[in-house]
């Protein structure tokens, strides 16, 4: 079942905003979406010509999805290693989709066009686009993401990263006081792959066995006046590892958030 109107499609292909590295990505994705029945490429854009985003929503086929989770990559556009693992994690999915039962997911493999299309960290503004969220900003993209959020009220949100300054995996923790059971044992699941970043401080910020709470202003997260607080997770991969590592290590975080996220849900929030 393709659901995205091809009209639309080719409009999205056509927008001068794109560059070939984007457009590679929906490529692959719009195919797998093709492929498969739970798999819909609903991308975002606000006008032609203006800011857009990919988006892929999936959806558990075996009956009513109870959580909704969001997978953002690419807000650093020189971050390749988390675009290509939200990419991957949609293939994985449907072919195993037992590994996203009760949930519905929406990934956003390329939240900086921008930047992956110029292999920049920062957004066409020359702003960081990840410390630009929920104050005043003119940042088309930041303002698309920001609508998402606040429309589709995730229970988990993911942000997929890189670090140059660090030889490990970490993660940030925010939001719901389950965050952290979920992110230990992704860590766990990734550290067959890449080490942990054991530092007592990294990128600034007091980390404990590779966990930082709370972290920087401005950062992809939930509406400050979303409550109950959702699950917020960074997963940061070492920048200077093998990208295909890298591309496992945030496949491996993943597939074990997605499968224990019901499971720690359901279990209440007084863990
Ligand atoms: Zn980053």
């Amino acid at each position: 079942m393709i659901v995205t109107d091809p009209s639309l499609r080719d409009r999205i292909s056509d927008n001068p905003r794109l560059g070939h590295r984007t457009r590679s990505i929906l490529r692959y994705g719009d195919q797998l979406a093709g492929r498969s029945a739970y798999l819909e490429a609903l991308h975002v854009h606000e006008a032609p010509g203006g800011p857009m985003l990919p988006r892929y929503r999936w959806s558990d086929p075996s009956g009513k999805p109870a959580y909704r989770i969001g997978i953002f990559a690419g807000i650093h556009g020189d971050e390749q290693s988390g675009v290509v693992a939200a990419l991957q994690i949609l293939h994985h999915l449907s072919q195993e989709t037992h590994l996203g039962r009760f949930l519905e997911l929406f990934v956003y493999p390329v939240c900086n066009p921008w930047g992956f299309d110029a292999n920049r960290r920062e957004g066409e503004s020359g702003k960081d686009l990840n410390r630009c969220f929920w104050g005043e900003t003119e940042e088309g993209e930041v303002r698309l993401l920001e609508q998402e959020l606040r429309a589709k009220r995730f229970d988990g949100i993911i942000a997929l990263h890189t670090d140059d300054t660090s030889e490990g995996i970490y993660g940030y923790v925010n939001g719901s006081t389950l965050t952290r059971h979920l992110l230990e044992p992704a860590l766990h699941a990734a550290s067959s792959l890449l080490p942990r970043d054991v530092r007592p401080e990294i990128d600034t910020h007091r980390a404990d066995r590779s966990i930082i709470t709370g972290g920087y202003r401005g950062i992809l997260a939930s509406p400050p006046d979303q409550h109950p607080k959702p699950v917020e997770i960074v997963f940061e991969t070492p920048h200077h590892a093998p990208l295909g590592l890298q591309v496992e290590a945030h496949l491996a975080a993943l597939k074990e958030i997605l499968h224990l996220f019901p499971q720690i849900s359901s279990q209440g929030m007084d863990i």
